[in-house]
C-alpha cells in the first residue's frame, strides 16, 4: 500500500504549517510561538485533551478513538531551532539571523500536526494516541523534562514512538535497528594551570599549550588504543583556548570536547581515561589538570518489539524493499533517549532527499517528505491501536 489518500490530500496545508514554522525559528525551551501554533492547530481538530506547559513549553494532545477503550501510544515530535544564521535562500528562510531549523524539527512538528489531524477526523482506532510536541531537544533536554514532568503517567503511555528526517535517504524511505540507534553525547572541560612567563625563557615556566597539545594526542588514544576496536566512541576535542600574546607563556590552557559512544560501558571508561590522561599527563609536567565531564542525552536505544511495529507500519506504507531495518547506527545524539528509558518505543528515520546535511546553513526540510511522514504516524497508530 502507497501512502495514504488523506496524507496526501493534507500535504499542502502541513507544508504551509511547516514554512510558516521555519520562518520563525525559536530556541531551546523558549519555544512559546512554535508552542502556541502547535495548541492552536490541536484545538481547531477538536481533539480530547490538550496540556500545555510540560517540561516547561511541551505540549501533549490526547486523541481518543472510535473503537472503544484501550491502551494509550505516544507519538513524539520535536519543536526547537538551533543558534545558527540560514544561507539557504528559500523563500520561508528565518527570519530571524542565529535562527534556524537547520534539523528539520518544523517538518517533525508540521507532520505530527498533520497525523494529529487526520487521526482526529478518522478515530479508527481503540484507545487513544498521545501527540507530544517536545521543547530543547537540541540540548537541554526538554524530553526528559516532560518525562519527568509526569507526561508517562500522566496520559497513561504504555509504548512511544520518535521520527527523524535524514538527508541522503531518499524521499519515502525509512530505516530504523533494534538496540542503539544514535549515541550518547557527553561534554568534558579540562583546565589546564600552569605557570606563565617570558617567552623567551621558557625553562622559568610551565607551559600549558605543550601540555595541552600532548593531551590532545593522548586522548585520541581512547578510541584506538583503549576502546575495543568493535565498540564505537568519538572522542573530539574541539576547543582549545591559551594565550594572548607572541612573547608570553600562558598561565592556563582550556581545552573542551565532547565523547559519543553506543555502549553505557565504553561511555564510563571514556569518562575515566579521560580524567587519567589529563591529570597524569599534567602531573608530569608540574602542572593539574582540573576536569569537569558533564553526562548529556543517553546512547537511543530501540526495544525490539516496538522496533519490530515501527518496521511493520513503515513497510505497509513505503513497501519492505523501502524500509531497512538493520541501518547503521548514527553517532549524533537525541532526547528522545529518555522517553525510551521511560517507556519501550523505537526510534525511526525518514528519507529527506538529497538536500543539505543536518547543522548545515543550507538545510531545509523536504516538503515532499510529508505525506510519508504522516502516513507513517496514522499507520502506526492504527496498527497498535487496532480493535
Ligand atoms: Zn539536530
Ligand atoms: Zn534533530
Amino acid at each position: 500500500m502507497p501512502i495514504l489518500n488523506r496524507a496526501a490530500e493534507l500535504q499542502g496545508e502541513v507544508a504551509e504549517w511547516r514554512r510558516h514554522l521555519h520562518t520563525r525559528p525559536e530556541l531551546l525551551f523558549a519555544v512559546e510561538n512554535t508552542a502556541a501554533f502547535v495548541e492552536m492547530k490541536l484545538r481547531e481538530f477538536g481533539i480530547d485533551e490538550i496540556v500545555t506547559g510540560l517540561g516547561r513549553t511541551g505540549v501533549v494532545g490526547l486523541i481518543r478513538g472510535n473503537l472503544g477503550e484501550g491502551r494509550t501510544i505516544g507519538l513524539r515530535a520535536d519543536m526547537d531551532a538551533l543558534p545558527m544564521t540560514e544561507t539557504s535562500g528559500v523563500p520561508w528562510a528565518s527570519t530571524t539571523s542565529g535562527k534556524m531549523h537547520a534539523c528539520g524539527h518544523d517538518g517533525h512538528t508540521a507532520m505530527l500536526l498533520g497525523a494529529a489531524k487526520y487521526l482526529s477526523e478518522t478515530r479508527n482506532f481503540r484507545g487513544a494516541v498521545a501527540v507530544i510536541f517536545q521543547p530543547a531537544e537540541e540540548g537541554g533536554g526538554g524530553g526528559n523534562e516532560m518525562v519527568k514532568d509526569g507526561m508517562m503517567e500522566r496520559f497513561a503511555i504504555e509504548e512511544v514512538y520518535g521520527m527523524h528526517n535524514m538527508p541522503g535517504m531518499p524521499v519515502g524511505e525509512f530505516g530504523t535497528r533494534v538496540g542503539a540507534i544514535m549515541a550518547s553525547t557527553d561534554e568534558f572541560t579540562i583546565t589546564l594551570q600552569g605557570r606563565g612567563g617570558h617567552a623567551a625563557q621558557p625553562h622559568k615556566t610551565i607551559d600549558p599549550i605543550v601540555i595541552g597539545a600532548q593531551i590532545v594526542g593522548a586522548l585520541q588514544t581512547i578510541p584506538s588504543r583503549t576502546a575495543d576496536p568493535l565498540a564505537s566512541v568519538v572522542v573530539s576535542v574541539t576547543k582549545f583556548n591559551a594565550g594572548f600574546a607572541h612573547n608570553v607563556i600562558p598561565e592556563q590552557a582550556v581545552l573542551a570536547g565532547t565523547v559519543r559512544t553506543l555502549r553505557p560501558d565504553v561511555r564510563d571508561m571514556a569518562e575515566l581515561r579521560i580524567r587519567e590522561i589529563s591529570q597524569n599527563i599534567a602531573a608530569a609536567f608540574g602542572a593539574t589538570a582540573q576536569v569537569r565531564y558533564g553526562r548529556n542525552y543517553p546512547v537511543t536505544v530501540n526495544h525490539p518489539a516496538e522496533t519490530a511495529h515501527a518496521i511493520d507500519a513503515a513497510s505497509i506504507i513505503a513497501g519492505e524493499a523501502k524500509v531497512t531495518a538493520d541501518i547503521e547506527p548514527m553517532m549524533g545524539g537525541e532526547d528522545f533517549s529518555y522517553m525510551l528509558l521511560s517507556r519501550p518505543g523505537a526510534f525511526i528515520f525518514l528519507g529527506n532527499g538529497e538536500t543539505a546535511g543536518l547543522h548545515n546553513p543550507n538545510y531545509d526540510f523536504n516538503d515532499e517528505a510529508i505525506p510519508h511522514g504522516i502516513s507513517y504516524w496514522v499507520k502506526l497508530a492504527e496498527t497498535r491501536l487496532a480493535a
